[in-house]
This record gives C-alpha cells, sequence and structure tokens, in this order.
C-alpha cells in the first residue's frame, strides 16, 4: 500500500544568528533581543499549474493569493534569487512593508518542470498596518551614513561600503526602523553584521565571520597524492585504540598508520616552478591561526605522512574535489565557487567551521598539536571534511536558509549524513560512528547515525544531540533505497530547506522529492520510516488489498477502522464504485481491478496523508457444482476481446439466454435450437456487470458477467 503525503503546515522556530557551523561543540550565538529567534515558520503544499512558460510575476502572484501576511496594504514581496535544481526551480523573496524588506524574513517556493508549484515555505510576520502606519514614517529622515560612521568610531568598526539600508525590525515587542550594515572590527578582524535604531544605537549584531575568496585558477595537472580514504581506523577495520596502537599519538606517525595511506590522484595547480593545492573547486590557504603555510612541490607528487603538515592540506583538497566530482555525477551544480580550505586553524582546537556570506564559502579545520592542545587533526578524516562541505553544499542549495534552531539541528544531520554516505560507500567498516577517527576516542565521544532519537522527545536545545534524530532516519532511508536514490532525494530537498522549518516540514518535502523525481517509488518506505520517528503526524492506513470476483462486493479499510482523527477530513478516491466514500470502511463494488485511495487531509494545514488499497477483479468461474451448463472464454469476453461461448449438455433442444444488468434491468435475449455451442457478443454492452440467466431445456444456471472500461 503506497502512501504519500502532499500538503503540510508546520510551525518552527526561526533565527539567524548564526552563520558558522562547527562540527562538534555548541555553537555561539550573538543576539541581542529579536523576536525571531524563536518564530515559527509555516509550509504550505500547493499544486498550482502556473504553466511551462511562467514568469517571475505569476509567481508573486501566487504567493500573494496564498500567503495571508502577504495581503495587507502595504505589505509586499522582494525577489532576492533563484536556484536550480533536478526537481525544478526554486525562488527566494523576503517580505516588504512599505517597500523596506523586513528584518529575517524568507520565502522560498518550488515550481516544478512542469511550471507547478510545490512546497512553499515561509516566515512572514503579520504586521498590524494600522499601528505601524501610525507609529512610522514610510522612511525614517536621517543621514544614515553619518550615522553609520559615528557608530563606527565609537565602537572600533570598520564599516563595508556601500552600506546602510534601512529595514523593518521586529523586536521582542513592537516594529522598529532600524538600520543595517556590515563591518570588520577593528580588534580582533571579526566580521559582523549590525543593526541599530535610527539614533545610532546597537540593536542586534551577528557574526559573519566573512572571508572574501580570490580568483580561481585554471591550469591544473594531474599528480599522484597519498590520503586517508576515508580514515586510517575505517580502513584497517579497527577501532581507535586497539591494541595499544592507531592513536593520534600527538599527530606522529606510526608503522600501521602509514600503511592505511591509500595512493591517488589529484588535479592541483602548476604556477612559478611549484605545484600548489588549488583547482577550480579548491584551494588550500592561510587565513586562521596557528600560521602554517599551504604546502607547495617542486616534484609533481604530494606524497606525506600524516606528521608532515602537508598531508592534512592533501587530505582535505583531495576529498573536498571527490565529493564535488560525485554532486556532478548526480547532475548537480553546487559550490562552483572556489572553496578556500584552512587545514590547521582555530588556533590548534578540537573543532571545525564553515563560512559563508556573499557566495564565498570557507573551511577552516582544527589542528590537534598546538602548545597543550592535543587531539587528531580534523583534516585527516574524511567524515570532518566533508561534513564541513556539507554545509558548503547545503549553503549553495539554499543560500542564507541555515538559521533557526531546529533548522541548524537538520542542517548538522544532512552534513553527517553526506559524509555517512560517502564513507560507507568507500568502506562499510563501523559506518555508524560518526567522525570515525577524529571522535569515537579519548579526545571526543564522535556523534552517532543509528541512533534511536525520536521526534519530538528527543528534540531538545542541543542541535548536535537533536540531529542526530534526523541523520539515523536518513541513513535507514539510505539502507531502504541504496545510496544514490537517497543522496539525490536529499540533496534535492535541501534547495526547499529555508529559514526556520521544522524536521517535521523537512521530513514532508522528502516525500515531495520523491513524488518528483521518482514519481512516489519511494514514498511509502520513506513515509514508514519517517512516521516512526515521529516525524509525520497522521497516518493513513488503506488496510489490506483484495482480490473479488466480478460481481461481489468487498469493505475496504483496516477491519474496524477507527474514526477519523478529530482534525482531518478522510474520504476515498475514487468514490464511483462505493457506498460511500466518507465511510472509514466504506463497500466497494468494482467492475474492474482499482486503486482506491484513503486521504487524510488535515484541516488547518491542508497536508493530505494517503494510502491506496488495490482491489483486483477476478472473473470467477462461478458454474454450480455438477451443472452441465458452461461458459468458456469470460476472461477474453471481459477484457473486451472476444464473445462468451456457451456449452450446454448433449442432446439439448432448446436454449434460452436473458441478460440483465446490475440493477436487473432486461438487456436483451437469445434463444437457440440444438446442443451447438452458443455465442454471446458483448459489442452491444456498455462495460458493468451483468447477470445472465441461461435454460437449456428443463435446466438452468445463473452466472455474473462484466466487461471492463
Ligand atoms: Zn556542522
Amino acid at each position: 500500500m503506497k502512501q504519500a503525503v502532499f500538503l503540510i503546515l508546520l510551525f518552527c522556530l526561526l533565527y539567524p544568528a548564526i552563520f558558522a557551523q562547527k562540527h562538534g561543540q555548541t555553537t555561539q550565538t550573538d543576539n541581542i533581543a529579536w523576536s525571531g529567534e524563536e518564530r515559527l515558520a509555516k509550509a504550505h503544499f500547493t499544486q498550482y499549474k502556473l504553466g511551462a512558460n511562467y514568469q517571475l510575476p505569476d509567481v508573486q502572484n501566487y504567493l500573494y493569493q496564498t500567503i495571508g501576511n502577504l495581503q495587507t496594504s502595504g505589505a509586499g514581496l522582494q525577489f532576492t534569487g533563484k536556484t536550480e535544481s533536478p526537481v525544478g526551480a526554486h525562488f527566494h523573496f523576503v517580505q516588504t512593508y512599505r517597500n523596506m524588506p523586513v528584518y529575517g524574513t524568507q520565502i522560498l517556493i518550488t515550481i516544478d518542470k512542469t511550471g507547478t508549484t510545490g512546497p512553499i515555505t515561509e516566515n512572514t510576520y503579520a504586521l498590524d498596518l494600522p499601528l505601524l502606519k501610525t507609529l512610522f514614517p514610510d522612511k525614517a529622515q536621517i543621514n544614515e551614513t553619518a550615522m553609520v560612521n559615528r557608530f563606527a568610531a565609537e565602537n572600533k568598526v570598520k564599516p563595508e561600503w556601500p552600506a546602510a539600508m534601512q529595514l523593518f525590525f521586529i523586536t521582542e515587542n513592537q516594529p522598529v526602523i532600524a538600520v543595517q550594515f556590515k563591518g570588520w572590527t577593528l580588534e580582533n578582524r571579526g566580521f559582523f553584521e549590525y543593526l541599530t535604531d535610527t539614533s545610532g544605537q546597537l540593536i542586534y549584531r551577528r557574526d559573519l565571520q566573512n572571508y572574501f575568496g580570490p580568483k580561481k585558477s585554471t591550469q591544473t595537472e594531474t599528480v599522484p597524492a597519498q590520503i586517508f580514504n576515508p580514515n586510517p581506523v575505517t580502513t584497517a577495520h579497527v577501532v581507535y585504540g586497539q591494541g595499544g596502537k592507531y592513536k593520534d599519538n600527538n599527530d606522529a606517525d606510526a608503522p600501521e598508520l602509514t600503511a592505511e595511506l591509500k595512493n591517488t590522484t589529484i588535479e592541483v595547480t602548476y604556477e612559478d616552478g611549484l605545484y600548489k593545492l588549488e583547482n577550480a573547486y579548491a584551494k588550500i590557504a592561510e587565513f586562521d591561526n596557528p600560521v602554517i603555510l599551504p604546502v607547495t612541490t617542486t616534484l609533481p607528487q604530494f606524497n606525506f605522512t600524516r606528521s608532515d603538515d602537508g598531508f592534512e592540506d592533501v587530505n582535505a583538497f583531495y576529498h573536498v574535489n571527490a565529493f564535488q566530482q560525485y554532486l556532478q555525477s548526480l547532475g548537480f551544480t553546487l559550490v562552483q565557487t572556489q572553496v578556500l580550505i584552512d587545514t590547521h586553524g582555530k588556533n590548534g582546537q578540537d573543532q571545525s567551521l564553515h563560512i559563508y556570506n556573499n557566495g564565498n564559502h570557507q573551511l577552516i579545520f582544527g589542528s590537534g598539536h598546538s602548545v597543550g592542545i592535543e587531539h587528531v587533526d580534523d583534516a585527516e578524516d574524511a567524515d570532518v571534511i566533508v561534513h564541513e562541505y556539507g554545509h558548503a553544499v547545503s549553503a549553495s542549495a539554499c543560500p542564507n536558509c541555515n538559521s533557526g534552531l531546529e533548522r541548524t539541528a537538520i542542517d548538522e544531520a544532512i552534513c553527517d549524513y553526506l559524509a555517512t554516505s560517502y564513507k560507507r560507500a568507500i568502506n562499510d567498516y563501523n559506518w555508524q560512528n560518526m567522525f570515525s577517527w577524529d571522535g569515537h576516542n579519548e579526545f571526543w565521544n564522535g556523534r552517532n547515525v543509528t541512533s534511536t532519537k525520536h521526534y519530538p522527545e528527543d528534540n531538545k536545545l542541543d542541535i548536535y544531540y537533536r540531529s542526530e534524530i534526523f541523520s539515523s532516519v536518513l541513513m535507514q532511508i539510505w539502507d531502504a533505497v541504496g545510496k544514490e536514490a537517497a543522496d539525490k532525494i536529499v540533496i534535492s530537498a535541501l534547495y526547499q530547506f529555508s529559514s526556520g522549518i521544522s524536521m517535521e516540514t523537512a521530513a514532508n518535502i522528502l516525500l515531495y522529492v520523491d513524488n518528483q523525481l521518482y514519481g512516489g517509488q519511494h514514498v511509502q518506505t520513506l513515509q514508514s520510516l519517517l512516521q516512526q520517528r515521529g516525524l509525520l503526524e497522521y497516518q493513513a492506513n488503506a488496510g489490506p488489498d483484495f482480490e473479488v470476483c466480478l460481481g461481489n462486493t468487498v469493505i475496504l479499510g483496516v477491519p474496524n477502522a477507527p474514526p477519523a482523527p478529530e482534525g482531518v477530513n478522510m474520504y476515498w478516491s475514487p468514490g464511483l464504485t462505493l457506498n460511500d466514500s466518507t465511510l472509514a470502511n466504506p463497500t466497494a463494488n468494482p467492475d474492474r481491478p482499482t486503486v482506491y485511495t484513503l486521504y487524510l487531509v488535515d484541516k488547518v494545514s491542508n497536508i493530505a496523508y494517503t494510502d491506496d488499497a488495490f482491489v483486483d477483479v477476478q472473473y470467477c468461474f462461478n458454474n454450480p457444482p455438477g451443472n452441465e451448463i458452461r461458459l468458456l472464454n469470460t476472461d477474453r469476453f471481459f477484457k473486451r476481446r472476444g464473445n462468451i461461448i456457451l456449452e450446454v449438455p448433449p442432446g439439448t433442444e432448446q436454449v434460452k439466454v436473458a441478460i440483465y444488468d446490475a440493477l436487473g434491468r432486461f438487456v436483451k435475449a437469445i434463444t437457440n435450437a440444438g446442443d451447438m455451442r452458443l455465442e454471446v457478443s458483448g459489442d452491444d454492452m456498455p462495460p458493468g456487470i451483468y447477470h445472465m440467466v441461461v435454460e437449456a431445456d428443463g435446466k438452468k444456471a445463473t452466472f455474473t458477467i462484466g466487461r471492463v472500461r
């Protein structure tokens, strides 16, 4: 019984404070009061045909019709960008009020390749417009440049120009007009977004951690290199420290670790007599302490052992490129900019992160042999590398989408999933240990992607703790549908993972994507696994499939099915051959094989949870035992490919045939002399069920026959 979910409206948390995602410890935020941190976002699953030649205004008009918060005077939409995936196009907007953006809002809609609308996720505000109109002019009459300069001088900030923009910022209590700009802190070269009120008082600040990427190089050569693939304990089929070996030992070489080095090739740049770890997709660089310059060579090879600083450079460079090539093989064009990678950063802490701003991506990996800090170098483990690159993949599919308390946990789960999928295809030993080499050791426990954590009980306020709910169900999907289909579904779904969505919304987007990419081939499997995790609210159960004889009836649904839950409307479709399509157990009287779909439609959200029951209709040869009157060729007659042949006992003198429809109305009669075979043609009989009464001298028999549509 195939199941599908089409529509959903769910609420969740939103806050845009985090741009840097660390793979391990708690993420720091830098918030001052803002109402958006725990705000609810909504999803609308729609199916409206805009047509193949739709234009941007058609999309905007549809959003105005669909989103109530856009229908009041003064409310508007501002288009901010578009991405494309195997599913279709994804349009990004922010909400505006009197042509000023409303801070932190995001509206994202998917339009599939046929021009039909799909999910809309949005966190718009219901603005109290009369109140706002009284409180605020259209724009504050202030000198923004002077105000920003004054703020910058007082706070030791170097502003980025062109800078200031006025927008609406919704505080805990009321909306205010704010001035937004970006700037570098002079002391520790941090990069922040600032919002002040119109008098220049700071309202809100968030860390953007931006660094600007250089031009990309295209002059490349393919050279040999040594890497861990994916890491030494996985390929050696051991656990960390097994037999007193396979330990970090302060980054020292050891024979058992050197034995796990794998030979490969990498595409590098040759410039000014040096080979450099740089190509169109990645560049090893120095931009975060400690200062350890990127490795270069004069010979065309990068064969290092783990004690060399160059080894981490090569290992990160290889795995980022390998994952990018895999994305391309699946048909995705993501992270097409050159990612900057510092494999010895975070002042040696056991922490790695991804930074994204204005389309530039950077990855920083903690190195584990600074003074007083010991742990495995993060860039020695493909799990860490692909996890951090996964954040770049996510930000490329859905720019500025990773905010909201639950949404950020989903991003961690996606990155753990991508890393595990990548690793498991290379070597599946202990694949459930996320961060197999970097974690699961004396320094850090790592994470587990075969967790039994359940939603919502385990949806606690720790993004890494609760991320295991989602990463673990994704790995179950991986098991059930295979790596390639699972990867394609998960990565395609990312394009619709806008700010503030919940895990429940994300689960429904996965189902939408499977319907789009695979015609719903895996929907039953996905729905069942997601339901077990607590990520789908209702479940439709259409009960067993049936085989019936033509003319017989069958009762659909789970025997003695409970009534529909309060919040949903329930019906079966098609209803034509049912006694009452709104019953939990309707009586079906199909005249041909029929798929009946049970719908549970959430009254508030319009989400439809569905399940199918198939009723196969057989022609049953219902000759009573001992009866000498027989029908032949009934199956072909049923399928409208031939006539029924009637056989009667030898020596019969007269045969009378009368045919009635399902309601007992006379259709036609045939009379035949003698015991010759008699043919009954159905050419003049519309599709349906009939009763055929045969009299052969004194003997009588009744048959049910039918013609399919
Ligand atoms: Zn992460």
